[in-house]
């Protein structure tokens, strides 16, 4: 993982222009992670189809006992102002925008995501931090802004124009939808819940509609393109929670499960 963030560090470093480095729309239906020689793991065969949709240059995805792991620096696959300044990805702040003091840095996440997510007696509180990674490796935080659940309000006056922003530590995330992964189909998987459950765009694929019967954390179930026989799922949504309202699924345990990073 190490020579992976060096060798994407140097990518940004040597100044490709930002389409030879960035590109929204590289989910590429099934040669990322695909588990035939792409970077998951070399060649997990086993990968549940959405698991390969994550973007194989930010993310390495493979199978461990129970659980998925995603290895990921976390950084976005896009132009923000929280690059810094100079960086071949910064971008100037858009119109009205409060940039926060920080600066994207890398990571060194392994997210555990259940294989077989399972759902708990009672829906769990998600805490502060990563509840979930998105297909670009980027991690997804809740709907508050700090403990005791502070309002988000304060916060996203400081999102950058695909609505992310970076903590103090410069851990890049998004608290609503990953609007440049949605830019073209806004029904798409954007990620998984570390509960195991994956999390789609605002509109359903089934009939291209916003739902209307999200339950109080942004789920509920139905077939998708990647669960054919129906699963249950979060929605990205205009209103609180936003993304993951809370854990539907077992989260793992201290023995696998949750996540990690330095
Ligand atoms: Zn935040
Ligand atoms: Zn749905």
């Amino acid at each position: 993982m190490k020579n992976k963030i060096l060798a994407i560090t140097i990518l940004l470093l040597i100044g490709c222009d930002s389409s030879s480095t960035i590109n929204p729309y590289d989910t590429d239906g099934g040669n990322d992670n695909s588990g035939s020689g792409g970077s998951g793991g070399g060649g997990d065969t086993n990968l549940p189809v959405g698991f390969t949709k994550f973007i194989d240059t930010h993310t390495d995805v493979y199978i461990s006992g129970n659980y998925v792991v995603v290895e990921t620096a976390g950084i976005p696959n896009h132009n923000s102002p929280y690059w810094g300044a100079g960086h071949t990805n910064y971008e100037a702040p858009h119109s009205g925008m409060s940039v926060n003091p920080n600066i994207i840095s890398a990571q060194n996440f392994k997210f555990y995501i259940p294989l077989n997510p399972t759902v708990a007696n009672t829906v769990a509180s998600t805490p502060l931090g990563a509840i979930g990674v998105s297909l670009s490796g980027v991690p997804f935080y809740n709907q508050y802004a700090g403990p005791n659940n502070q309002p988000l309000a304060q916060e996203t006056g400081s999102f950058d124009v695909y609505y992310g922003h970076p903590q103090q530590t410069g851990q890049y995330h998004y608290h609503w939808e990953p609007l440049y992964l949605t830019f073209a189909d806004n029904s798409i998987l954007i990620g998984y819940s570390l509960d195991g459950f994956p999390v789609y765009g605002p509109t359903n694929q089934t009939d291209g509609n916003y739902p209307t019967d999200l339950d109080d954390i942004n789920g509920h179930t139905h077939i998708t393109n990647e669960y054919p026989n129906g699963t249950y799922h979060y929605h990205a949504t205009s209103t609180v929670p936003y993304l993951i309202g809370g854990y539907k699924g077992t989260v793992g345990a201290a023995s696998g499960g949750g996540y990690f990073t330095n």
